[in-house]
């Protein structure tokens, strides 16, 4: 029997940008409303009779149904402009057109270019300088053609005095709409390209502010506010249940690393100990780099049984770590401090715990691990 297939999630960002595609296409279609409510006025004044209404609604809901429909299919995504800015707004002006050319009264007409004006506005939404020309364009050459039609059809609807004058406001109008309306839509996608610079920048700042540049892995203050997290955590378990250990971890001897074979070689190490450690632990483990050479690894869930061994392994797997930084017979290795937190003790004071253990380590040989609390010191 086959798994049943799950239906595809759509990515939420994509899912939020058809949302707002759609909120704006109604925000269009209100707009043709208030056309058609103009076109109704007409009919009312006697200025236009009803039969070209009645195409021009039909056109209307056909052309707004199959917008919807693209939008909702998700056939829009692949379009250059998933938005179909151009087409939402070179569409209502075909039954716009078709209508002006049964107005009788040529001021009847005037009124259509009024909302012409609110149409070429909505480019202010993602049109660029030329889509906006050509736009400005196709209205101011649509209604130059309707003209032509009715001066040789029905003459006696254009006066031309009053023709001339408004095809003179009319250009003026489209021109500066089109210019603010690029100005406008420029500016909103400077802001949309600072906005995602901002982003990837505020990105970067936080992978400074927490990460150390040399190892990559987290600094002091993140893997310290992990330890308190991680130890509010286990805070809820029951005493005995699940506990949280921690292990400072130092290397041995790196001053004397660092002078022998330079400093290059000690950044080198470093690195290659850090990726050691992080190849090492368990998942849901984490390390961070809390000093030159010291690193603090949190154990959550664990218990002093599993906590030393652990310990011990990554002792062993640093010490088997060979460099080309150093001769052959040169090992480094590392000495660790562990404790694990008890209920109710502050992190600091686990952490001063492990830095003791630490410090037996350092004194009692080095090249070992020492849990607070425990006598059996070492269980290499
Ligand atoms: P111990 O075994 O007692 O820990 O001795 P140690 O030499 O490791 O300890 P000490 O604190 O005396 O020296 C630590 C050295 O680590 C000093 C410094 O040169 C080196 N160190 C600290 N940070 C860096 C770093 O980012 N790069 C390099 N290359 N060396 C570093
Ligand atoms: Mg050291
Ligand atoms: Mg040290």
């Amino acid at each position: 029997m086959s798994a049943p297939t799950s239906a595809p999630s759509i990515d939420p960002q994509i899912q939020a940008a058809q949302n707002l595609r759609l909120k704006r296409m109604f925000w269009g279609f209100a707009n043709h409303g208030c056309t058609f409510l103009v076109v109704a006025g007409l009919v009312v004044g006697g200025f236009l009779a009803i039969e070209p209404v009645v195409v021009f609604g039909a056109a209307s809901i056909l052309m707004g149904t199959l917008l919807v429909l693209t939008m909702q299919s998700g056939l829009n995504l692949r379009f250059k402009d998933p938005s179909l800015t151009m087409i939402q707004i070179v569409w209502p002006i075909l039954p716009s057109l078709y209508v002006m050319y049964f107005v009788t009264l040529p001021q009847g007409r005037t009124v259509f270019l009024l909302m012409a004006a609110t149409g070429i506005m909505f480019g202010a939404l993602g049109l660029r300088r030329h889509q906006m020309l050509i736009l400005a364009g196709i209205y101011y050459s649509t209604y130059l053609l309707l003209i032509a039609a009715l001066a040789l059809t029905y003459p006696e609807r254009v006066y031309w005095p009053l023709e001339a004058v408004t095809l003179f406001a009319y250009a003026s109008l489209l021109s500066i709409a089109a210019y603010l309306g690029a100005y406008i839509s420029e500016l909103r996608m400077q802001l949309r390209s600072s906005n995602r610079q901002l982003k990837t920048a505020n990105i970067e700042l936080v992978e400074l502010a927490t990460r150390d540049p040399l190892t990559c892995l987290p600094n002091r203050r993140t893997v310290m506010e992990q330890f308190e997290r991680e130890a509010a955590r286990t805070e809820r378990y029951s005493p005995g249940q699940k506990a949280l250990g921690i292990s400072i971890l130092d290397i041995d001897h790196f001053k004397r690393v660092n002078d022998t074979y330079g400093h290059q070689a000690g950044d080198e190490i470093l690195r290659k100990v850090s990726q050691a450690l992080e190849n090492t632990v368990r998942k849901g483990d984490y390390i961070g780099r809390i000093g030159g050479e010291e690193f603090l690894l949190l154990f959550p869930d664990t218990s002093p049984d599993h906590a030393i061994p652990a310990a011990n392994r990554i002792r062993k797997a640093v010490e088997a770590l060979r460099f080309d930084e150093l001769p052959e017979s040169e090992r480094v290795t590392v000495s660790q401090g562990i404790a694990i937190h008890q209920p109710g003790e502050t992190v600091a004071a686990t952490f001063k715990r492990a830095d003791e253990a630490l410090y037996q380590a350092k004194n009692s040989g080095r090249n070992r691990v020492v849990a607070a609390g425990i006598d059996n010191h070492d269980l290499a």
